[in-house]
Formats: C-alpha cells, structure tokens, sequence
C-alpha cells in the first residue's frame, strides 16, 4: 500500500540524518522533493500547495526541540499534517437515535460497492449489530444474487425483490426494505445502489430518489484507491448531486498510489471511515487517519495489527501466548501452528507484514512467505504427531519422508520448515516485544 510513497519519503528523510540544524535551503530542498513525491503519488495539486506550504512554514518556526533532531522534527511534521489532510481524528460511524439506521452506498460500477456492502455488514453484526442487507442495485444482472452471497457468509439477511417479478424497482425495493426492517427488528439497514461506469444525470436521479426514500442516517461514497485523484473527481460530483456523508476507500490492497486516499478529504470536506483491502469479507478496517499516516511513513501500524490479533487469536490462546512471551518459553511446533492458522484469520500474510514497523524494508526478503508458503507449513506441522511438535529433535529421516508424504510436500520442505523454526522462534519473540510496546515507536518519532 503506496510503496512508492512510502520508499519516496524515507529516502528524503534519510537525506537530513546526520544534519545538526536545518538551513532554509534545507528546507526549500526537503519540500520540494516532498512535493515531488507527492504529486508522483496523483495527490490533487490543491493539496500538495497547502500541504507543502504548512511543512514549510512549521519546519522554519518555532517548533524548534531539544528532544528531537533536525530529522526527526521534519518527520514529526509530516506525519502530523498527513494525520490532518487524511482527516484528523477518526470519525465512527453516526447511527439514528431511533432504529433502524440506513446506510446507503454509492460508487461507480466496479469500485468494490456490493463487496463493501457484506464487510459493513460482518463488521456491524460482529459488533452485535442486526443489519439487513439491501439489493437496490438492479442495474448489474448480477448484483442481487453478489450481495445474496456475501449475505450468507456473513450470517446477515438480504431484502430482495421477488424473483418472477421483473427486475423491479430499486426505490420501491428500498423504501419497502425499510418497512421489513422495522418488522422483524433490524437495526441497521445497509443499502447497495446502482452504479455505472460513469456518472450520468439518470445515476443520480435514481440514487437521489433512492435516498429520498429511505432518509439514510450515512451515504457512503466507495472510492477505488487504485483509480487515484481521478475518483475523487467522482465523489465530488456525487457530493453535490446526491450528497454523501463519508467516503470509504476500496482496493488499498493494491498498489494504489496513495493520490485518492490523500486527496479526498480536503477536496470532497467529507471523511473516510473505513478502508476495503482484499476481496474477502474480513479485508476490512476502520480507517484511522493516524495510523494510516503512520503506514506511510514506514512506522508500522501496530495498533491495528493487534486489533486484528485480537479477533484472530481466541482469549485462551492469547492467554497462552502472553504467558509464553512474558516467561520467555520456548515455542513449540504446536504453538508455532495455532499461530499460523490464527494469522491466516487475519487476512493474507502480506497485509499482516505489512503493518509491522520496519517491514517495509525488509519485504522483498519476505516476497516467498506467501499465502500458500503458510498453508504448506500447516500441513507439515499438521502430519507430525503431538510429541514430535513439542520436540522436534526427534523426528529421523525416516519420519521426515513420511512426513514430506502425509502433506503432500518434499523432504527438503520438511527439512526446510524444521530449519526455518528455529527463525520464527525469534521472530515470534519480537513480535511479542513490540505487542507489548505498541507506543515505544510512537515515542521515537
Ligand atoms: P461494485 O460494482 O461497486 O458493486 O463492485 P464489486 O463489489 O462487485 O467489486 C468489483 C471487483 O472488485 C470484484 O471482483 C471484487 O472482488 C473486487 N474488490 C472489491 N473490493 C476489493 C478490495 O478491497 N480489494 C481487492 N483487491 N478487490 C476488491
């Protein structure tokens, strides 16, 4: 997730180690390349001018430290204002007093509107929420059936038209899901609408009849990171002709440049409050401008990172966890598995790496541990009795084939596996350091 950003503004930073005190020229140099940097990541020209204008201004003023070095209060500058542009505190969703609340989604076809519509859903019931899912997007031949899908994995009800009786009409669908809602005790209404490739008056017009209809508490306007300042373009448009009330942005599992996630705030004046990173149900977050700043920068984002641990690990295993860490036990094979199975709950590895603080480096070593590298490991360790994971040292080579042949793997996978443990061991140690620190880095800067 903007990598590029990310190296760009590390090796400008890099530059001003070592620098005892930062001349005026320093700083013009510095923010220029910032501008440069950002600009190469598609953020709207309106806000690198104010962007670069406020670094300037504060890196020549007072904010002069004892503390910090030059380096350093440039970092903590930039990570400041992009804490600000990405829209300062996180906003939370604004639920109706009286239930149900209506969210209504808006986005272009394609931007991740009906996927965001069943992780809103799983979110919301997992905070023991009753949401029924609403199919108003009877434009696309298959977006009543998507949502039907993604309705039942996430456990939630989905309010459809009737088969057999024409494709309907999405304000009708609407308006009578509202009525059901109240019915059978819903308390959030979450509504997907049509979306075309383009914004075209008709679009509007629906979604505006739309939101008359169900007088929705939020319009979430779904944004495709990837598609840059160019989206941002679009809720704009949408702002004015339908009005929204937040922004969510979809795809930032991909290489997005950063341009939308940066820009639409300042351009649109509405927040983002959450972030879509993957197709799966549970490649969700809410959207925390602080921390996300802190992605950027390359400071890792170890709050979310324990979030996601949190749900992923369940309170025994944590407890295990702690009290292995906290007492410097050795991990076995077995703990080394429950790891691995909890952090493929926690969505594909690379996402998981990537919010580690320093990972960014380092994650080009870390390219071949992929999804299917771990699900290998799992069934190696899966293979092996209960007495060889607590004490591998005792697995011969005899046992080793029989194990490579159990999960369908090499002996020098095995071999590889029982090398590499000894690796993770330390890692699984680190990691354990950080989750007990999670403000240490946050100091630093
Ligand atoms: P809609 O037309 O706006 O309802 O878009 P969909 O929800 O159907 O999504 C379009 C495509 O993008 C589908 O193939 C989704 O699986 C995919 N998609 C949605 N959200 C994400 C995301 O956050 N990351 C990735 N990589 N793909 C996504």
């Amino acid at each position: 997730m903007f990598d590029t950003l990310s190296d760009r503004l590390n090796g400008i930073f890099t530059k001003l180690r070592g620098k005892g005190r930062l001349t005026d020229a320093d700083i013009d140099a510095t923010a220029r390349e910032i501008r440069l940097a950002l600009l190469e990541a598609d953020v709207a020209l309106p806000v690198v001018r104010g962007f670069i204008a406020r670094i300037k201004e504060r890196a020549r003023g007072s904010e002069v430290s004892q503390a910090l070095n030059p380096a350093q209060q440039v970092i903590k500058i930039v990570h400041e204002e992009l804490v600000n542009v990405l829209g300062g505190d996180t906003r939370r969703l604004q639920l109706a007093k009286q239930p149900p609340s209506v969210i209504m989604l808006a986005g272009l076809q394609g931007s991740g509107k009906t996927t965001l519509a069943g992780k809103l859903a799983r979110f919301l019931a997992g905070q023991g929420h009753q949401p029924l899912l609403v199919a108003a997007d009877l434009q696309r031949p298959n977006a009543v059936t998507q949502l039907q899908v993604l309705g039942e994995r996430a456990g939630v009800e989905v309010f459809a038209p009737e088969p057999g009786n024409g494709v309907g009409d999405p304000v009708d669908v609407a308006r009578a899901s509202i009525e059901h809602a109240k019915r059978v005790a819903r308390d959030i209404v979450i509504v997907d609408t049509a979306g075309r490739l383009g914004i075209d008056a008709e679009m509007m017009a629906q979604a505006a009849n739309i939101r008359d209809a169900v007088d929705p508490d939020e319009v979430l306007f779904v944004i495709d990171a990837m598609v840059g300042q160019d989206a941002v373009n679009t809720a704009e448009a949408f702002r004015d002709g339908v009005g929204i009330t937040g922004v969510v942005l979809s795809k930032l599992d991909g290489d997005a440049r950063g341009g939308a996630a940066l820009s639409v705030r300042e351009v649109t004046g509405q927040p983002i409050l959450f972030a879509s990173t993957g197709e799966k149900l549970e490649d969700f977050d809410i959207f925390h401008p602080d921390r996300m700043a802190s992605r950027i920068l390359g400071m890792g984002d170890v709050l979310t990172l324990i979030e996601q641990a949190e749900q992923a690990f369940d309170a025994d295993q944590k407890e295990k966890m702690t009290a292995k860490l906290m007492g410097g036990e050795q991990f076995t094979l077995e703990d080394f598995l429950d790891q691995m199975v909890a952090m493929r709950r926690m969505g594909p590895i690379a996402n998981v790496l990537a919010m580690m603080p320093g990972m960014g480096q380092v994650k080009d070593q870390l390219a071949d541990l992929d999804d299917k590298h771990f699900d290998r490991v799992t069934a190696i360790i899966r293979s092996m009795t209960p007495n060889e994971r607590v004490n591998p040292k005792i697995i011969n080579g005899s046992r080793r084939a029989r194990i490579a042949n159990g999960s369908g793997v090499t002996v020098m996978d095995v071999n590889q596996l029982l090398n590499r443990f000894v690796e993770a061991q330390k890692m699984m140690k680190q990691m354990g350091g950080m989750m007990g620190l999670p403000g240490s880095r946050r100091k630093a800067t």
